[in-house]
């Protein structure tokens, strides 16, 4: 027999929950003015390897990167704004910083160790802003996830960090590096190499004797610029105003190398160990970095699969069952079902049944309304209907 491949799924189950999901956040997006954007899956290798960046675990480790039948390297995509940001700017919108608000849906790929909330195929819900500096903006991008996860009411924990920008970074990242030198012999193998490679990512680590070790670390929202101090204390007044409940985690930095000033991540107690459900930030870097014009950016992604589990659908009647009792009458109610399909949901049995079988069925399939047609209703072009 042959399988899916590790770490791959078919969505069957949960495939209710699943298009709903991407129903009700693609409206809360357009709600918010965000279009809709389709990608390709596919993209040079060197776009991820010059955005995602070629310290990250995902560009280390992670990606399905193959030689197609041109001798192009490609690479299927890991995360979607690496590709939004190259449509960005190969459309031209980086030329006249032109605001530009996407949101988009589907796979990504990662070759990681699949285990509970972790696979090799995985989809993602995300936005991207393009063009707007102001923190307001990053207030308005927070705002929507907390709304989409409201919407589904799934119980999270907002974490906040501020990056701080170009001018406060650098003397940070100074006395960062200091404080890990000394600490270096203390610290897992990936840590120590994280050091010279990304010394930010080292504050991230999930290894419980690193964190110990980091808790007298220097601590970034320390050593913020007054401009970045400035937008991080109104984020975090405006939050409050919003009633948008946050912790500040200083030793938030996110995976990917490309963020500045605000990052945040959701996370859900109630998922087990993979508790990240939504990751996001400001990136204003990162259009430059893929030779376009400077222009500021921010946005999240949110994992489908792990929010799934917190999605609940209240079973409701709805849609009409259409039956029959006679031969002879199907063709009448064919064409019922061809007019009927215009504007509603049906359920057409083809098979001849009697009245309670098809009622018994009506009812199994959570119909709202029965409509059938049998030797008296086809007599005279009519039909018997009940609401259940
Ligand atoms: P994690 O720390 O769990 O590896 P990440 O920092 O790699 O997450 P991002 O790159 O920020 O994740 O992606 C955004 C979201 O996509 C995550 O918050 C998570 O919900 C989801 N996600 C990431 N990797 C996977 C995966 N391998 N399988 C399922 N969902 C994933
Ligand atoms: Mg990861």
């Amino acid at each position: 027999m042959i399988k899916a491949l590790r770490g791959m799924k078919d969505i069957i189950e949960d495939s209710d929950k699943f298009t709903y999901f991407i129903k009700k956040s693609s409206e809360i997006a357009e709600n918010f003015c965000f279009e809709y954007i389709e990608t390709p899956l596919l993209e040079e290798t060197r776009l991820f390897k010059r955005s995602v960046g070629e310290s990250s675990d995902i560009v280390n480790k992670e990606m399905y990167q193959f030689t197609d039948k041109g001798g192009n390297d490609v690479c299927l995509r890991p995360e979607g704004t690496a590709g939004v940001v190259r449509a960005y700017i190969e459309h031209k919108f980086d030329k006249l910083k032109t605001p530009k608000q996407w949101y988009y849906f589907g796979p990504m790929f990662r070759y990681e160790r699949p285990q509970k909330g972790r696979l090799r195929e995985f989809h993602q819900f995300g936005v991207e802003s393009f063009g707007e500096e102001s923190v307001y903006e990053d207030i308005k991008v927070i705002l929507l996830a907390s709304k989409i996860l409201d919407s589904f009411n799934i119980n999270y924990t907002l974490k906040i960090n501020s990056l701080g920008c170009d001018e406060c970074r650098p003397t940070y990242m100074n006395s960062l590096v200091s404080f890990l030198d000394e600490k270096k012999e203390n610290l897992c193998e990936d840590c120590q190499r994280r050091i010279t490679q990304n010394p930010l990512r080292v504050l991230d680590c999930k290894n419980e004797n690193c964190q110990n070790e980091l808790k007298t670390a220097p601590k970034i929202t320390y050593n913020l610029c007054e401009n970045c101090n400035k937008d991080f204390e109104i984020l975090q007044n405006e939050l409050k105003k919003l009633n948008i409940q946050f912790e500040v985690d200083t030793n938030l930095v996110r995976g990917l190398d490309y963020y500045n000033k605000t990052a945040f991540e959701f996370v859900s107690t109630e998922i087990g160990a993979q508790s990240a459900i939504c990751g996001g930030g400001r990136y204003d870097k990162l259009v430059e970095m893929l030779n376009g014009k400077p222009v500021p950016a921010v946005g999240f992604a949110m994992g489908i699969e792990r929010l799934l589990p917190l999605v609940n659908i209240e079973p409701k009647r709805e849609g009409i069952y259409l039956g029959i009792m006679t031969e002879d009458a199907r063709d009448m109610a064919l064409n019922k079902f061809n007019e009927l399909t215009n504007s509603n949901k049906v359920y057409f049995e083809n098979r001849v049944r009697k009245l309670n079988q098809h009622l018994k069925k009506a009812d199994k399939l959570n119909c709202k309304k029965v409509m059938i047609i049998g030797e008296d209703e086809l007599k005279n072009g009519t039909f018997w209907e009940k609401e259940l």
